[in-house]
């Protein structure tokens, strides 16, 4: 799926690409900022990523994206494997907006022992 969009036989709207990196928005979004940075050469997973270079430019890119959007509190995440990977292309998650959680509810139990 996710070669298909960088091959272009796929209709995506790209925000970012260069010789390596494709950024495009997630369908559908889950928050109100929500794009996808994906290697333009097919990797399954950030399991399967030993190229340390480009893990390093994918953040880069996906940090830039959300200081271009304005946002100044964002969310970078990546799956690996089923059941929580759906699709087997690696890709990070830029994710903003409002009624984000903090995940695992660690920011929670940290106020519950600060108290
Ligand atoms: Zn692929």
């Amino acid at each position: 799926m996710f070669c298909r969009i960088v091959a272009r036989t796929v209709p995506a709207t790209i925000c970012y690409e260069d010789a390596d990196v494709v950024a495009f928005d997630a369908v559908p979004a889950a928050t109100k900022l929500h794009v996808l940075v994906i290697p333009r050469r097919h990797i399954p997973s950030v399991a399967d990523l030993a190229d340390t270079e480009l893990a390093g430019r994918l953040v880069r890119v996906a940090s830039t994206i959300a200081a271009e959007a304005g946002v100044k509190s964002f969310r970078l995440a990546t799956n690996s494997g089923a059941p929580l990977q759906d699709v087997f292309h690696l890709h990070w998650h830029v994710m903003a907006g409002d009624g984000m959680g903090h995940p695992a509810g660690i920011a929670f139990s940290r106020r519950a022992e600060a108290s």
